[in-house]
């Protein structure tokens, strides 16, 4: 029996078996509401949730105290958009992002134009990157954010988070990144990069469950974080910033995934760029110059490979390789309609049809990649 080989890993990933575990122990008996209460079920929940916000600092090198957990990467980039537009309408409306972004990014800034504000749409390079002299360029005395995501979804380019970073820190501007790709991926050190303000992550890209991220905000020496409108008001939970019950079971998964993540991360990014090697390898064998590889060889998130199969329809051959492949031609938050972000990149319709995504996980083993050999 053939089993199918899931390269999906960009859209989401299976939940670890250690992550399930600690993350039923409060599904079950430590149900308790973390708030502000006295008795044990709730200090275990407490206790549990600091231990998570703990891991998730340290897979990204922050403090707990600047990690707010949301219920995902759409909520935290959309709190960070709306929330800095809001807060800071009077000192500006200009933002500066790129063609390229998650539609969680493009979206809420379509919404902010509508609303009045003015948003800049970088150009990005063949394989998805914004030139960071570009991101000078754009500012101009009512930028108040800037919003550039370190790793493409699609086609897993990096960008040069270190520079466009520091440009914003230069000039006084708050920086947002989109890391959800690049968490447990690549080594994120957020005491290097001081220019990022603001950093959006989620637990189901990386082995932990979904409906669960952050967003890390900034804090100054004195512990304070930087200031903005909440998405959501109510109990007054994330310290004001988040209010609403603890998903305690999917913050606990979270922790777990991101303290496994930061604990295998050199070995896991060495796994996935010989699987990456071992694909192109035996995709080219197989198709030859019929295939262009989209995405770029070098500076990028490893695992994530955008092929574009010539003169194939991607939803004909999408549905052909899924008995054997589950894989998809990119975002599945906008799976409807052709890639944005390979039109962003130059490709034409037809091209944008012809490309399909394949996304690894450390944990696939390199002799089930044979199933590439049977197509
Ligand atoms: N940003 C990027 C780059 C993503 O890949 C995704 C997930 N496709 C999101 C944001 C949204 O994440 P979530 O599913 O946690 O809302």
């Amino acid at each position: 029996m053939i089993t199918i080989l899931y390269l999906d890993n960009s859209a989401t990933t299976s939940i670890l078996p250690e992550v399930r575990e600690k993350m039923l122990t409060f599904l079950t008996e430590e149900f308790g509401n973390p708030s502000g209460k006295f008795y044990d079920l709730a200090i275990h929940a407490k206790e549990a949730v600091e231990a998570a916000r703990d891991h998730v600092g340290n897979l990204l090198g922050a403090k707990s105290l600047e990690i707010i957990f949301t219920s995902g990467a759409t909520e935290s980039n959309n709190t960070v958009l709306k929330g800095v537009a809001e807060h800071y309408s009077n000192k500006g409306k200009h933002i500066i992002t790129s063609k390229a972004e998650h539609p969680s990014i493009m979206d809420v800034c379509e919404y902010l134009e509508d609303k009045g504000y003015e948003i800049t749409y970088l150009d990005v390079d063949q394989f998805g990157r914004v030139n960071p002299e570009d991101v000078k360029q754009a500012f101009n005395d009512n930028t108040i954010l800037v919003s550039i995501f370190w790793g493409n979804n699609e086609l897993g380019s990096l960008n040069d988070i270190k520079k466009i970073s520091q440009f914003c820190k230069d000039r006084n501007v708050f920086f947002h990144t989109d890391a959800t790709q690049v968490t447990g991926k690549v080594d994120i050190d957020l005491e290097e990069y001081q220019g990022i303000s603001f950093l959006s992550c989620s637990a189901h890209k990386m082995h932990g469950p979904k409906g669960v991220g952050a967003l890390f905000v900034r804090s100054d020496e004195y512990g304070k974080l930087i200031e903005f409108t909440p998405l959501l008001h109510g109990g007054g939970q994330e310290r004001e910033l988040r209010s609403g019950t603890y998903s305690v079971h999917n913050i606990v998964g979270f922790g777990e995934a991101a303290r496994i993540a930061k604990e295998q991360l050199s070995s896991n990014r060495e796994q996935l760029k010989e699987l990456e090697e071992k694909a192109k390898e035996l995709l080219i064998e197989k198709f030859n110059d019929h295939i262009i590889f989209n995405s770029d060889d070098n500076n990028k998130i490893p695992g994530i490979l955008n092929i574009r199969f010539k003169g194939i329809n991607n939803q004909i051959l999408l549905k052909k390789l899924a008995p054997v492949i589950a894989a998809s031609s990119g975002s599945a938050c906008s799976s409807t309609k052709p890639s944005h972000v390979l039109q962003a990149i130059g490709l034409s319709l037809q091209e944008v049809r012809e490309s399909v995504r394949f996304s690894f996980s450390p944990y696939i083993e390199i002799d089930e990649l044979d199933v590439f050999k049977l197509l």
